[in-house]
């Protein structure tokens, strides 16, 4: 059997790695695993302007990542690439089994796998997802320069990634379900006085189309039930549609193992899940406020209580 880590820490979002740091600095061996790049959610966040800290001007999700994934590595925490394949959560040692059959032992597993973007719903959003269709303007603003775009969803990750596609778009409308956001308050008021930005309330979108590339979208008026076709300009010959309109849980590979709510880990104030030396920190758990802070209080209270179940096996 290879290495026996004190912790293991599934997840590089900003709850993995602050339970990395805190797990690191008590002096626990720790391994980070992540598949992707680092950051999860706030990696494809434009602007993150209430995690305290935080630059008050221009502080990215990329760049925020980046000195939390520098802070965690700076007390020994190691890291891994690699995509977990099954886990075994039961026993005294806790196994995962890694793409390539990588096997990663440890005592404790903390569990900060976050969430993803839940997809539109529409007809053919499939066949167009990275043609027409995203669900990070970060990472595809540029593509819509002097074009037309849509963006789906009232949340505040909604209208903040609109205001954002507003420095490259012509013209962004938000289509949303009901006739009143649900983003914060401040988020509107900035929201409302974009000239830029438009709305179109009480409206879903049922189905996109095109010709390789998205330029036409059927949406449905949500109180009349009125279909409406919405074609791209001539000229322009395509449109984007991005979505946000809420996340999922990352957690089908625990599931069957562990205590679950809607697909959401249920945990107790420190983090533990129903299964000893097993905790979940971050967006994946049953909470009511998923932030970057409160993610990162996850972190440090899962990695602390980690701790505490190791020192109490001696
Ligand atoms: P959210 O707050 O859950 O909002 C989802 C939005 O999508 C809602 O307006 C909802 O409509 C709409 N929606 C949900 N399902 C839909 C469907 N099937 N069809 C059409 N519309 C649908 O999600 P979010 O904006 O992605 O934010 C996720 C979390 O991250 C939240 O906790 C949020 O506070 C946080 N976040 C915070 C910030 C910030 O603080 N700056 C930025 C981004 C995200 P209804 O309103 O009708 O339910």
């Amino acid at each position: 059997m290879s290495k026996i880590y004190d912790v293991i820490v599934l997840g590089a979002g900003p709850a993995g790695l602050t339970a990395g740091l805190y797990a690191g600095r008590a002096r626990l061996s720790t391994l980070i695993i992540e598949k992707g790049q680092d950051g999860g959610q706030i990696a494809i966040t434009n602007e993150i302007e209430n995690y305290p800290g935080a630059q008050l001007e221009g502080e990215s999700g990329p760049s925020l990542i980046a000195r939390m994934t520098k802070q965690a590595e700076k007390f020994g925490t190691e890291r891994a690439r690699d995509c977990i394949k099954s886990i075994e959560l039961s026993g005294d040692v806790k196994k995962l089994v890694g793409s390539k059959g990588e096997e990663y032992y440890a005592k404790t597993v903390i569990l900060a796998t976050g969430a993803f973007p839940r997809p539109i719903g529409c007809k053919n959003e499939s066949k167009f997802v990275g043609k027409g269709i995203s669900f990070c303007a970060t990472c595809d603003a540029a593509f819509f320069e002097d074009f037309e775009v849509y963006v789906v969803g009232g949340g505040d990750a909604a209208v903040e990634e609109a205001m954002y596609l507003t420095k490259f778009a012509r013209k962004v409308t938000i289509i949303h379900r009901r006739d009143e956001l649900r983003a914060a308050k401040s988020i509107q008021e900035k929201a409302f006085k974009n000239e830029k930005l438009h709305f179109m309330w009480n409206t879903v979108v049922e189905e996109v189309d095109g010709d390789e590339i998205l330029s036409k979208m059927i949406v449905k008026n949500t109180k009349t039930g009125e279909l409406t076709t919405i074609e791209a300009d001539e000229e322009d010959g395509m449109f984007g549609l991005f979505g946000f309109i809420g996340l999922l849980p990352n957690t089908a590979l625990y599931e069957g193992q562990i205590d679950m709510e809607n697909g959401y880990i249920r945990t107790d104030d420190d983090m533990h899940t129903n299964i000893p030396g097993v905790f979940a920190a971050g967006d994946l758990r049953v909470k009511s406020l998923r932030q970057v802070v409160t993610a990162a209080a996850d972190g440090a209270i899962a990695a602390m209580q980690a701790e505490k179940y190791i020192a109490d096996l001696k």
